[in-house]
């Protein structure tokens, strides 16, 4: 039996890998529950799932429900209360809070000996280098939940799994057998509207995405593709492959969801339909593939007859700069990865609360990555937590003057 910390179980991921563990009660235990405010999703799951330990991230919404606490739950409050959640006694926690607030419980929890199967790329954007180095140090593992990160993690396992007729050794895919990393992109609702002005999108225009299903936060990202600018720089880190080597391929279908090219030429791909199932099992049951008559939900199979064609084009830096952004961010060093996290959360709740045009968070972005030093080595935390707090309060004021 395995036991199992959610963060963020109230967001989509969250509910997906609860209904992806609903038949799953005699291999997995969930021990904790951590929400930002949904207190009443988060008091149903626990009292369904038998779970004792909640967390509320939002201090307001803690204190209402502390008030109404069924006997027998114990409800940690605050930040502090997502590093208490994740300190108790567990194999894996899954991260899928939305942004920056994900970073101080992750390490925490590799610290106190926890998995961590990843949904919240920013903790990787704002602070990669320190976490891929305390992963290694505390001898843990870090699953990817993205699914285009998913998809390269399970090329790159094809590749050093050899076939047992051929197998000499562990032959393992080294960082110098890939050639490039090829991360997939819908496009989001706008890549295929070249007419529009991004000076006049609309909030629900940009929230409409054509293919997934998630929240609100990473569908701005994906609509303005900053996304695939964070995706960049999470893999960067996951795979430990230079930027110069990580590229972009729009694929609006959304089955194949990346590809790993190696130095022989030869590409890899995953290919499945575009449920967040997928990646969320393959993040728990790795090394071993579940069958999927074990999950609590079954995704469609794919079928690529009935699919036909698959469609794939070039990214187009100049009509949306979020990727020149994330290179150019990556280039720079220090933190400022984490300014361009930091300013791109506020814009794009700026956005979201109407204070902002869509075109803004682009530019908001770009100006802080000029306004904010990023000379600050990205390796010890307290810089990271700066550089984040100087990269907000400076996009604050931007939005505050426009
Ligand atoms: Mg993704």
């Amino acid at each position: 039996m395995k036991r199992l910390v959610i963060l963020g179980s109230t967001g989509s991921i969250g509910q997906t890998t609860l209904r992806l563990l609903s038949s799953k009660s005699d291999e997995w235990e969930v021990v904790g529950l951590a929400a930002r405010r949904d207190a009443d999703a988060l008091l149903r799951d626990a009292q369904r799932l038998g779970v004792r330990h909640i967390a509320l991230s939002d201090d307001e919404a803690a204190a209402a429900l502390r008030k109404r606490l069924p006997d027998g739950i114990t409800l940690h409050q605050g930040e502090q209360g997502l590093l208490e959640l994740v300190s108790l006694d567990a194999d894996v926690v899954v991260c899928a809070t939305v942004g920056m607030s994900g970073l101080a419980p992750v390490m925490r929890a590799l610290e106190t000996g926890k998995d961590i199967a990843l949904a919240t790329k920013e903790v990787l954007v704002a602070a990669g280098e320190i976490v891929m180095r305390e992963r290694e140090r505390l001898g843990r593992v870090i699953t990817p939940i993205d699914s285009e990160h998913s998809a390269i993690f399970q090329c790159l396992q094809s590749a050093s799994r050899t076939p047992f007729c051929v197998r000499r050794g562990d032959a393992a895919a080294s960082e110098d057998s890939i050639r490039r990393l090829i991360l997939t992109a819908s496009g989001g609702p706008f890549f295929f509207r070249p007419e529009l002005d991004f000076d006049k999108v609309k909030v629900e225009d940009a929230l409409n995405h054509p293919k997934w299903r998630m929240g609100r936060k990473i569908t701005i990202d994906s609509a303005s593709m900053m996304n695939k600018g964070l995706e960049m720089i999470e893999a960067r880190w996951l795979f430990n492959v230079p930027p110069e080597r990580i590229d972009v391929l729009v694929h609006p279908e959304s089955i194949v969801h990346s590809l790993v090219e190696f130095v022989d030429g030869t590409q890899l791909a995953e290919l499945s339909h575009p449920d967040m199932t997928y990646a969320i099992s393959y993040a728990l049951s790795w090394p071993e593939r579940e069958s999927r008559d074990t999950f609590g939900f079954k995704p469609p199979l794919l079928d690529l007859a009935t699919a036909g064609t698959l469609h794939f084009h070039s990214p187009d830096p100049v009509r949306f700069p979020a990727l020149r952004l994330a290179r150019e961010a990556i280039a720079a060093g220090g933190t400022a990865t984490t300014t361009l996290n930091g300013a791109n959360e506020v814009a794009v709740q700026a956005f979201l609360d109407g204070r902002i045009r869509f075109s803004d968070i682009w530019r908001i972005v770009e100006d802080a990555l000029a306004n904010c030093s990023s000379t600050a080595s990205a390796s010890d935390l307290g810089s990271v937590f700066e550089a984040d707090k100087c990269a907000r309060s400076f996009a604050a004021g931007r939005i505050a003057s426009a």
